[in-house]
């Protein structure tokens, strides 16, 4: 359940967890997914349709392309950044959670911070405050510890 797993296991739970919840796990799907996984950090969407085109084996249009993304986010295989307009694996597939990253500025480099009390907190505040949540993910950016090495003071 973890992020440092192979991409072959990560590859192997999101099948599964697709097929544990009805959602059927095509070719394209797959093939959407693995290229998001294996950027290993948030990826845009025209990247990814670069990323895509040796995949599949030639240029897809992007509204095709869009669905899938909008299809893996709904099924909580991928995650949005908002901030950067760009798609990231989950770390945590099948656990019940919102996603929470920590961003580093300069390098793009996107954790998942695991757990689920403060995303409970917030969509619990929201619903108190009579508000309806369609979406909820916390971005947290910064320098993460490479870099704060690597920065000058
Ligand atoms: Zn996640
Ligand atoms: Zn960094």
């Amino acid at each position: 359940m973890a992020c440092t797993d192979s991409l072959t296991t990560r590859l192997a739970r999101a099948a599964t967890h697709a097929a544990g919840h009805g959602l059927a796990w095509t070719r394209l799907r797959r093939q959407v997914y693995q290229a998001v996984l294996s950027a290993g950090r948030p990826i845009g969407a025209y990247e990814l349709l670069a990323a895509l085109e040796p995949l599949v084996g030639r240029r897809m249009p992007p509204t095709s392309v869009y669905r899938v993304l909008d299809l893996l986010v709904r099924h909580e295989l991928i995650h949005r950044i908002e901030s950067k307009n760009a798609f990231v694996a989950c770390c945590e597939i099948g656990q019940p959670h919102q996603g929470q990253f920590l961003i580093c500025e300069r390098c793009g480099e996107t954790v998942e911070i695991p757990g689920s009390e403060l995303a409970h907190q917030l969509s619990a505040s929201a619903r108190a405050l009579g508000f309806e949540l369609h979406h909820q993910v916390v971005e947290l950016t910064g320098l993460c510890a490479h870099c704060r090495a690597g920065a000058p003071g």
